[in-house]
């Protein structure tokens, strides 16, 4: 039997479809790479914003016609869409080709569902909330066993507690679950021997991670990872400003093998309306914890994510937002238009910002943060930095790129170099989403 896992939206998705991924090829399924040969077809959805919601609605009403003409195949939907309010209305009305809905907390049954579907040929919905074995956190070791690459992706933490007033992520994903430490350590060890150099630690927001186990706390993950030979680089997403605390920024600045790159989503530098977000933190405070940060990793980078256009924005709100990007100096912010997530607080929140006042901030964010990107790279120029090598460049033939540790993009012309190496290189010049280098040694 084979199957098919399409998966739309953040890393975590990425990482819980290679669990799923691991579990139905323990229980006999093999990997197909196509929709015409698959027997069940997976999809795992994301409904963090509208755009993204319409996108997968449309492919998943898409696969009608396919069950149509296979109905012997299997059509499963997990992930953050299955979760929403009024779900399996929808899936069991509109969507009725749809054979499986596996809430985010059931995703460890999916071979289960799988096999009993194929025996009864009955429809399974199951979105329940709950916090025993069959979460998908208590489970591994479930990683393919194909899986072997000089990177990867480890969730640790699953659920969120903060409820950002915007935000759908706590009511899909439920309450914060760490993963127990000994199974991400293992199962790092495991990637560690087929060759994995990288691994980046995954959740919500990993600086809670350990808050629900006793006498763990991120910062002593971490500690416990730079300890795993074979492991050169430690990356992790995503770090919530409030919870940035001391011993992790010591443990960050001492430690070698945790990467300097720092990506701290501050959303608004408006006070009043990080009040309004619920974000538990000023702009000043945010700023404080840039200046600790670069006072103890002076060769940081330091990233964002901004929402423009949170309901009640004004022009002022708006200008004080653009005042605190002068000042925090940031590497790279990735902006948003802000998105209605019913069921959300904000989204009944009075004077909703119109579409174009929207569209037309993000573009002065975007103005005012490109040069401020151009001149953070610029003062990289003449480095010497270990670059980890990706592979061929993308959008140039000639040219092969790599991270730095700061996990800035360098391109470098094309050498005999393989993915998965590491090789000295100098900065050259600097562009406002990349780096040149030449190579040095390697
Ligand atoms: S921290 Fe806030 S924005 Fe991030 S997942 Fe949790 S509620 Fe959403």
């Amino acid at each position: 039997m084979k199957y098919l896992i399409e998966t739309f939206g953040c890393q975590m998705n990425e990482c819980d479809s290679l669990v799923l991924a691991g579990i139905l090829e323990q229980n006999g399924w093999q990997k197909s790479g196509n929709l015409d040969e698959a027997d069940l077809v997976l999809i795992n959805t994301c409904c963090v914003r509208q755009s993204a919601e319409n996108r997968i609605l449309g492919h998943i009403g898409s696969l009608k016609r396919l069950k149509k003409f296979k109905p012997q195949m299997i059509i499963a939907v997990c992930g953050c869409l299955t979760q929403k309010e009024g779900a399996e209305e929808l899936f069991r009305t509109k969507y009725c080709h749809v054979d499986l809905l596996l809430g985010t907390f059931s995703q460890g049954l999916i071979a289960e569902y799988a096999e009993q579907i194929r025996q009864s040929r009955q429809k399974i919905f199951d979105t329940e909330e709950r916090y025993d074995d069959n979460d998908l956190c208590r489970l591994y070791h479930s990683l393919p066993s194909n899986l072997s690459s000089y990177k990867a992706q480890i969730s640790i933490i699953y659920g969120c507690n903060n409820f950002c007033s915007y935000c759908i992520v706590p009511y899909v994903r439920g309450k914060e679950r760490s993963r127990e430490p000994q199974l991400i350590i293992d199962e790092i060890k495991q990637l560690a021997q087929r060759g994995c150099v990288e691994i980046e630690l995954l959740g919500q927001n990993v600086n809670s991670y350990g808050h629900d186990l006793n006498g763990w706390s991120f910062a002593k993950l971490l500690k416990e990872v730079a300890k795993i030979d074979g492991i050169e680089r430690i990356r992790y997403m995503t770090s919530h400003p409030r919870d940035f605390t001391d011993e992790l920024l010591e443990v960050i600045a001492a430690e070698k093998k945790i990467c300097k790159h720092f990506h701290l989503p501050v959303q608004s530098g408006c006070d009043r309306i990080l009040k309004l977000m619920n974000r538990g933190y000023t702009a000043e405070k945010y700023l404080l914890l840039l200046d600790d940060i670069r006072k103890a990793s002076p060769k940081c980078a330091i990233t964002s994510d901004l929402i423009v256009g949170f309901p009640g924005e004004s022009e002022r709100d708006f200008q004080a937002t653009l005042d605190f990007l002068q000042t925090a100096k940031l590497d790279a912010a990735y902006t948003f238009l802000y998105s209605v997530r019913t069921g959300t607080p904000a989204a009944i929140m009075a004077d909703q910002v119109e579409e174009s006042t929207k569209k037309a901030r993000l573009n002065r964010l975007m103005e005012l943060q490109n040069p401020l990107s151009l001149a953070a790279n610029q003062n990289m120029v003449g480095n010497i930095e270990l670059i980890l090598i990706d592979g061929p460049s993308k959008n140039n033939p000639d040219f092969f790129c790599g991270r730095t540790d700061n996990n800035k993009l360098v391109n470098f012309p094309k050498t005999n170099f393989q993915a998965g190496q590491f090789a000295t290189m100098q900065i050259c010049d600097a562009k406002t989403w990349n780096l040149l280098a030449k190579p040095i040694n390697s």
